[in-house]
């Protein structure tokens, strides 16, 4: 089954496939239609800046607390 990142569900208008799937402030890895393999964060958005969708990742830093 296909699934896509935050940004990707937004460009080709499907679901969101990786909400949750990890804890906030942690990544998960996972596959993505539009990026390939990538790392995404809690609400499913791409942080892989050189995914194959380009420009469109998040700012994502590891909080220290
Ligand atoms: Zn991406
Ligand atoms: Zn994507």
């Amino acid at each position: 089954m296909a699934e896509f990142c935050a940004q990707c569900a937004k460009q080709y208008g499907m679901k969101n496939g990786f909400i949750g799937e990890c804890k906030p402030n942690y990544l998960a890895t996972v596959v993505c239609e539009g990026c390939g393999v990538i790392q995404v964060n809690h609400k499913g958005e791409c942080v892989s800046h050189d995914c194959d969708n380009g420009y469109h990742a998040v700012d994502w830093s590891i909080s220290n607390k």
